[in-house]
């Protein structure tokens, strides 16, 4: 061990180590189920692995082009076009991402000046804040609130000023599982209508979509779609979460400004696994399948908390379920969390975690995608509290 002499400055003193490997590292500490980090416990299709082994051993192993190889871009702009009628060209349209962090953070380096503000709802995904302010930016929160979650575009109307770069929403949203609707984008069109804002669109649960609902992208909105990045990962619906591989789609002058970035901070991304995913996707019930296979996990999950004293918020998409819990206890939430994981033996991520000022709600998020096993036992030992 060494001791650095230097005295840092640090860009993000208020980050400590995400919750999601806080509550992961907790889990195994203590031997609890884990329902916290969002990933599942049970595997891809063999047929993946195959269509990867396969690219690997025709030698295709080395740098591919810097946006992507060209099979999973033409699969992407087929998938694009089938799904929200929208046609991006793959090759200045489409780019092929290290995960969805990466594109996120990509997004924000290529078009967020010192000084920007940027609009994110709160709760808030983890990663984006502190992408906002390392590059100098500054985050301006709107607030969806408990218990519903929904935008309230007057107070995004008073929020939005000359100063304001970009705009990042999330659909299906993680942690509180709302989702926005048609009208809502029309909202944020007129919002956004006659200024230079970027959208950043979060669209990573775009296929776990509930009860019949439709997954609003902004791709399927020609204006909104003009000024937007949307991203999106194969590591939610092709059950890899591992492989961190997404995807970013933007009008070709939004693009090109993108690429600028993207290719000094991971210039490309494994070439196997691209191949890999570009040959399994071809077979659309694979994502068009994921909605019908998450519901029942939700259902199944929902069932085995009916008879416990948790209130279980509304669900509309993702794989993740809000629970109320004061019926059960006074505590904070990240005190109630860690409560959980040592003496009840269930790990579950506290939803301050996702607000800047540590608001609490008293609601804790549980992430169903897993073996009915998992969800059954994790439920037997929650009906007890
Ligand atoms: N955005 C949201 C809303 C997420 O939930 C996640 C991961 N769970 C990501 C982005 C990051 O995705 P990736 O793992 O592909 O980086
Ligand atoms: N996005 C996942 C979640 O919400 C976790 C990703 C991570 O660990 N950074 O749980």
């Amino acid at each position: 061990m060494r001791k650095s002499p230097l005295v840092i400055d640090s860009k993000l003193p208020r980050v400590g180590t995400t919750i999601f490997t806080v509550m992961s590292k907790l889990a195994a500490d203590y031997a609890a189920i884990n329902l916290s980090q969002g990933f599942p416990d049970f595997q891809a299709e063999p047929s993946l692995f195959d269509a990867t082994w396969r690219a690997m051993r025709e030698g295709r192993n080395q740098y591919p082009p810097m946006a992507g190889v060209p099979e999973l871009r033409a699969a992407i702009a087929d998938k694009v076009s089938t799904l929200y009628g929208a046609a991006y060209d793959a090759d200045s349209e489409i780019t092929v991402t290290a995960g969805a962090t990466q594109a996120i953070f990509t997004a924000i380096a290529a078009f967020v000046r010192s000084g920007d503000e940027v609009v994110v709802f709160e709760p808030v995904y983890d990663s984006y804040v502190p992408a906002i302010e390392t590059v100098g930016g500054t985050a301006v929160y709107a607030s969806l609130r408990f218990p519903d979650y929904r935008p309230d575009w007057e107070q995004l109307r008073a929020l939005l000023s000359p100063r304001t770069r970009m705009l990042i929403i999330n659909s299906p949203h993680n942690p509180t599982g709302s989702l926005l609707e048609a009208d809502d984008l029309e909202q944020l069109a007129e919002l956004t209508r006659d200024t230079d804002i970027v959208l950043l669109s979060d669209e990573v649960y775009e296929h776990i979509v509930f009860d019949g609902a439709h997954h609003q992208s902004v791709a399927a909105h020609p204006e909104l779609a003009a000024r937007s990045i949307v991203v999106s990962s194969f590591g939610k619906t092709y059950h890899i979460t591992g492989w961190k591989i997404g995807y970013v789609l933007a009008a070709a002058e939004l693009m090109a400004e993108f690429r600028k970035v993207h290719q000094f901070n991971v210039f490309t991304v494994n070439t196997p696994c691209q191949l890999g995913i570009a040959e399994y996707m071809r077979e659309a019930s694979r994502h068009l399948g994921l909605a019908a296979f998450y519901e029942a996990k939700r259902e199944f999950f929902r069932s085995q908390l009916r008879d416990s004293r948790f209130r279980l918020l509304a669900c509309r998409g993702t794989y993740f379920q809000l629970a109320d819990y004061r019926a059960i206890s006074d505590l904070p939430d990240r005190e109630f969390a860690y409560w959980l994981a040592s003496e009840a033996g269930v790990a579950v991520i506290p939803v301050s975690a996702f607000h800047h000022d540590g608001h609490d709600d008293r609601v804790v998020r549980f992430c169903f995608a897993k073996q009915e096993a998992t969800l059954a036992a994790a439920g037997e030992k929650l009906r007890r509290l």
